[in-house]
């Protein structure tokens, strides 16, 4: 089985000090359900032959069906797919959703592909994967390099191996397809959501407020634009191949406008700076909005910005957190901020079992309301706990999955101590 890395386990063990559940859930957190390791066939463009490992991971299903994306990296890993799986977990049941956590990937940089490449090798994973992953059991969705386009490939390929049309094996697929309105970014707006809410509890305005954004891709992009729209001043974005920072804030259209033409952000007017001196500038709000590990116990005691949102799955490791709360910066954190893109996948599903499409406003109050009550929560119990939103947003899902167990019956009811 492969393992959650020691930053999850470490959350857990924060999250378990403040709570009483049963052993039984414990013993459920710390290892997956089911891992299934394949190897995923292409045939080149140029009639050569590859094989790339393939994975999927389905972490716990005890609130419902395993959920989570698929991920094209070259450093996609059996632990690293189990990790993400386990934090989608913990996503689900903080947000509320019926759904159990899941991951997949493939161990490929898809920038060596063709299109027609990238086409094959999708639908090889689905040949691969289809008997691990069904609407009733485990619904993947997109991930770091897969789009809307790459799950419309993956559902055709179940409908071809089914002979049926299941629409809602998977989501985040092209609207015509039965995407939902509202996919595409919904997890730069979820993340919008919290950050405002949480701003309206310390009366702290946008006006004034800066923002840099690490990682310029579908969610970064969002939130920087919603950001600046809502008056904060954005004054640095980055990709991977580097950063732009302006302190009067900069113009996103034509940020937008030269990565288009040119792949980078640093094509666009603005100081050329590193992903490390973005990370580290002196700015209200940090939103790490690419990979995991950008923030580590090197780089933790040089960070400045006093509120660190975190869009990416897991862009702090654990060895940093106590850093940081010395420090007294607030860790909007992952399994809330980024929930926003699993939400809206959820309203696809059950769009899709009732072939009843939802307007595009529908979706956008629904999932504000989601997003706000489920800050709400996670606010009000670290409060009460006098904890970090991640502690406290860990204590709030584990304690779900606990009352589900519970209502099985746990060790203490088969015992007969237990007088619930
Ligand atoms: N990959 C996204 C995440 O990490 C979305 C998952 C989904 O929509 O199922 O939350």
């Amino acid at each position: 089985m492969p393992s959650l890395n020691d930053g999850a386990s470490a959350r857990i063990e924060a999250a378990l000090a403040h709570i009483d559940i049963s052993d039984d859930i414990a013993q459920g957190l710390a290892q997956p359900d089911a891992a299934l390791k394949v190897s995923v066939p292409l045939r080149r463009d140029d009639g050569s032959f590859a094989l790339y490992p393939g994975y999927r991971v389905r972490y716990d299903t005890t609130l419902g069906p395993a959920k989570g994306g698929i991920r094209f990296h070259p450093d996609v890993d059996a632990d690293e797919v189990s990790t993400l799986a386990f934090w989608m977990t913990m996503k689900c049941a903080v947000m509320g959703l019926p759904f159990g956590g899941g991951k997949g990937g493939i161990t490929v940089d898809p920038k060596t592909l063709s299109p027609a490449e990238l086409e094959r090798l999708s639908r090889a994973y689905i040949e691969q994967v289809a008997d691990f992953i069904g609407p009733d059991t485990d619904i993947p969705a997109p991930d770091v390099n897969t789009n809307p386009r790459v799950m419309g490939w993956m559902a055709d390929q179940y409908r071809i191996i089914r002979r049926a049309h299941r629409p809602d094996v998977i989501t985040g697929k092209p609207i015509e397809m039965g995407g939902s309105r509202g996919r595409t970014t919904a997890t730069g707006d979820g993340a919008f959501h919290v950050l405002a809410t949480m701003m309206k509890r310390w009366s702290r305005e946008a006006a004034g407020t800066t923002v840099a954004v690490q990682g310029f891709g579908n969610a970064g992009v969002r939130f920087a634009r919603l950001a600046a729209e809502a008056g904060y001043r954005v004054v640095a974005v980055s990709d991977s191949a580097g950063g732009i920072y302006n302190a009067d804030g900069l113009d996103l259209d034509a940020v937008e406008q030269a990565k288009s033409a040119h792949g980078a952000v640093t094509a666009a007017e603005g100081e050329e700076i590193t992903n490390a001196d973005l990370v580290t500038l002196d700015v209200d709000i940090l939103a790490p909005a690419a990979l995991e590990s950008v923030i580590t116990a090197d780089n933790a005691p040089a960070i400045r910005a006093g509120i660190i949102v975190e869009i990416a799955n897991g862009p702090i490791a654990a060895e940093a957190d106590g850093t940081l709360a010395d420090n007294g910066i607030v860790v909007l954190p992952d399994i809330l901020a980024n929930a926003g893109g699993v939400t809206v996948s959820y309203f696809e599903w059950v769009q899709n079992r009732q072939a009843w499409y939802w307007d595009a406003e529908t979706i956008a109050d629904r999932l504000e309301k989601r997003m706000v009550e489920a800050t709400e929560r996670v606010a009000e119990r670290a409060e009460t706990l006098d904890i970090g939103h991640r502690t406290a947003a860990y204590v709030i899902a584990i304690e779900k999955l606990d009352q589900a167990a519970e209502a099985r019956g746990t060790s203490a009811f088969f015992r007969g101590d237990d007088h619930r």
